[in-house]
């Protein structure tokens, strides 16, 4: 008898994921990160461009290999594909990609393209246009083309394929990005009912703050590498305590469309390859403190050393 696992969905513990390129240094594009996602949560991952999202992401679909840490998918550790065509951790765990159209194929019918996801789940019976109606399309649209739809219709397309797998996880890598204002709030919250509806997890990873309020339970928020803040969405967002989630929600567009770059959110995201020693933001922090530039705050639920918890007797 298969036992149930138990604990969180996903789990991405102490991860360090490295990109080596021969004659250059080592890029540490995760460096230490670690993140839960719970079945029927929607948890929202965000960060600026170079962070290590996206390669965060790639590590959980084993598309990228682990250097330390591990990832577990319903408690079984997730591997990276190499030469595999298959992991048993990764069976319910589908992608939804930037790039709609490069993620379906051009020479056949969306149809037939959502209909290997339902044989990756061993679904004989549904019809693929069922799906179609799901994500808010018409049924008569699978027997087009890819190149026949609109950014939005072709993500959409996307995400029926992705549901058509039964994941007990998807993964929205910046799935919005490419989208034009109006269609990425509604594929957004296409694709947290749709996980919700259905019981799995979702990490949805984005830059874009402003959206990942409207469909996140939690947020995760990443800087070079590091899980820097998490907690409830309404939480963080009402009372952000590391500075650089400050910044970040400052940094939002106001309703007037001006853009604010706040003077709390100076410069770029250092090279991840060469990384400020002690806290990482402390060259763009406006509270760093001496200590900020020796010792790296390696803690949460805040890595800030304004916010260190003290540790109970017991532990
Ligand atoms: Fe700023 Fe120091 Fe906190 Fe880093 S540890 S975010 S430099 S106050």
């Amino acid at each position: 008898m298969t036992v149930p696992p138990t604990g969180p969905l996903l789990s991405v513990e102490d991860l360090v994921v490295e990109h080596r390129t021969p004659g250059r240094p080592v890029v540490r594009a995760v460096a230490g990160a670690s993140l839960r996602v719970a079945a029927g949560e929607v948890v929202g991952l965000v960060g600026e461009s170079g962070c290590g999202k996206s390669t965060l992401a790639r590590a959980v679909c084993g598309l990228h290999g682990a250097a330390s840490g591990r990832i577990l998918v319903g408690g079984h550790p997730v591997r990276p594909l190499g030469l595999r065509r298959r992991d048993p951790a990764l069976t319910g765990v589908q992608m939804v990609f930037q790039d709609p159209y490069s993620s379906l194929n051009p020479r056949r019918r969306v149809g037939a393209q959502i209909a290997d996801g339902l044989r990756t789940a061993g679904d004989t019976t549904t019809d693929p246009a069922d799906l179609l109606e799901r994500v808010g399309l018409p049924r008569a649209f699978a027997s087009r083309h890819p190149h026949e739809f609109s950014g939005g219709q072709r993500q959409r397309i996307a995400v029926a394929r992705a549901l058509a797998a039964r994941p007990s996880l998807l993964i929205g890598d910046e799935p919005i990005s490419a989208l034009d204002a109006s269609a990425q709030a509604q594929v957004a919250r296409l694709m947290r009912d749709l996980a919700v509806e259905s019981g799995a997890g979702l990490l949805f990873i984005s830059h874009d703050l402003s959206v990942v309020r409207l469909i996140a339970d939690r947020i995760a928020v990443m800087y070079l590498g590091k899980i820097v803040e998490t907690g409830p969405t309404a939480e963080v967002w009402a009372d952000p305590r590391h500075p650089y989630t400050r910044g970040l929600l400052a940094a939002i567009p106001s309703p007037d469309g001006a853009g604010v770059l706040p003077a709390e959110l100076p410069g770029d995201v250092p090279d991840p390859a060469d990384p400020p020693a002690g806290c990482r933001f402390h060259p763009r922090c406006p509270l760093v403190m001496d200590a900020c530039r020796e010792r790296e705050p390696d803690f949460g639920p805040v890595a800030c050393w304004l916010h260190e918890v003290e540790p109970s007797p017991s532990s």
